[in-house]
């Protein structure tokens, strides 16, 4: 039997979050200080908790943080869920900064895809955003090692935040057209540490489309119902992006993800005001049955919707490094 929620969603996506260190401080997600970490758990850990996941329907993995690639061991952890599943939809999202020395080697472990976050086409922008100096050759350069080494079709996440980088959505459709990349554009969503969020700070999907066509007419394709982006090609057919709107343009109804934290925890919704502590029963010696048991009935608690912008909105429990976005 599949995991299903109460509202009969199916879920096969499970985004796994191995560290919640990270070399960025992107101003969408951290403070600009270190901040709090919460941990992470012995890789033979989060190989037991895919299994089960995997025993329960789950379809596609996505290896996440933090910033994944700090996590040293992550190569091997990759080859191991290959080995133990020849189908799985197996990516990771990385910031980029240490993907140009991996990318060959997460290929040959049996990686399909990587999403690459880059915010900005220029180098000052970059800098502004990430807060750490040196970072855009390294992630450019990354970018096109994951694409020669044919994690792709690679896609570059751009998270839009008014005063920051809107100005960067042109040279990002251009970009996505000479790279040979999909570049998605995502609205900026209140998980952030610092509590900047505001309505007027998100750059909507209604915006992002009428400034590209200043640039070039876009085309909408057919996305699957449970894909985050909506897709859109240039007019002339070369180059793709991708929009990611779940403030304007909510996809809830449509989730088929769960997430587990770098510690252990399940979280059933980025909004979630609580976590399931499945590390704990593990500790306690829980058998995988148990395990699963407790999974589906954590999953039939899932949320409905978020409640972004409405006024009983309440701030998820922990902000996007800490959940593994
Ligand atoms: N360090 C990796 C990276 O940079 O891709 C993986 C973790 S990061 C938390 C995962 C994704 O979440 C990135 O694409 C990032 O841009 C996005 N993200 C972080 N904070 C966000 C926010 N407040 N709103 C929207 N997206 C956010």
């Amino acid at each position: 039997m599949l995991l299903t929620d109460k509202f009969g969603r199916a879920i096969t996506d499970l985004r796994i979050s191995i560290t919640d260190r990270c070399n960025y401080k992107c101003v969408y997600c951290r403070t600009g200080n270190e901040g709090a970490l919460y941990g992470d758990l012995p890789f033979a850990d989060y190989l037991r908790i895919s299994r089960v996941l995997v025993s329960l329907g789950i379809t596609k993995i996505r290896i996440t943080g933090g910033e994944p690639l700090l996590r040293k061991g992550v190569v091997d952890f990759v080859r191991n869920l290959r080995e133990f599943n020849a189908d799985l939809d197996l990516a990771i999202t990385t910031n980029g900064h240490l993907l140009a020395d991996l990318a060959q080697q997460l290929k040959e472990a049996g990686l399909n895809r990587v999403t690459v976050s880059m915010d900005a086409v220029d180098p000052d922008r970059f800098t502004r955003i990430t807060r750490v100096p040196g970072g855009f050759d390294r992630v450019l350069t990354g970018v096109r090692s994951a694409r020669d080494a044919e994690l792709g079709p690679v896609k570059v996440n751009c998270v839009l935040m008014r005063g920051f980088n809107e100005d960067q959505i042109i040279p990002f459709g251009m970009f996505a057209r000479e790279e040979g990349v999909i570049v998605r554009f995502i609205e900026f969503m209140p998980l952030e540490e610092d509590r900047v969020w505001a309505p007027e700070t998100v750059v909507t999907l209604d915006e992002i489309l009428r400034r590209m066509a200043e640039y070039r007419p876009l085309v909408e394709i057919s996305h699957a119902r449970s894909e985050t982006a909506r897709r859109y090609r240039f007019d002339d057919g070369i180059g793709e992006i991708g929009i990611i709107a779940p403030v304007s343009h909510p996809f809830c109804g449509h989730c088929s993800r769960i997430r587990i934290t770098s510690d252990g925890k399940i979280r059933t919704c980025l909004f979630s005001v609580w976590d399931h502590d499945l590390h704990e029963l593990m500790r306690r010696g829980a058998s995988d049955a148990e395990l699963a048991e407790f999974i589906r009935s954590v999953v039939q608690r899932k949320e409905a919707r978020h409640h972004i912008g409405e006024p009983d909105f309440v701030p998820a429990s922990r902000t996007m490094v800490h959940i593994g976005g």
